[in-house]
């Protein structure tokens, strides 16, 4: 992967993961002959698998360190450590605990 923003992963991750999810229920329609409905794509893919995915980069893969307005750093990770390069060196403003 060539860029390791954190906005590139969450685009990555929901493209992939939304593609395949939309697949499925577009077989599930096709098969029991339902009537697409746009709404049923957004409220149970795309509205679900983004709040998972965002989870998951918010917990696995962006830096634990906070920055001075107190959220959460927006780099991600580096050398499968909890914090990004610059977090590596100093936490000046402390660190999120993830329970
Ligand atoms: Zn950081």
């Amino acid at each position: 992967m060539k860029y390791k923003s954190i906005e590139f992963l969450k685009q990555y991750f929901k493209s992939i993961v939304n593609d395949e999810c939309k697949a499925i229920i577009d077989k599930v329609f096709d098969d029991y002959k339902i009537n697409k409905d746009k709404e049923i794509y957004e409220n149970y893919i795309e509205y679900k698998n983004n709040e998972k995915i965002n989870e998951l980069i918010n917990s696995e893969m962006r830096c634990l360190g906070l920055i001075k307005s107190g959220e959460q750093c927006a780099r991600s990770r580096s050398n499968g450590r909890c914090y990004c390069k610059i977090h590596q060196k100093t936490l000046k403003f402390g660190k999120k605990i993830i329970n």
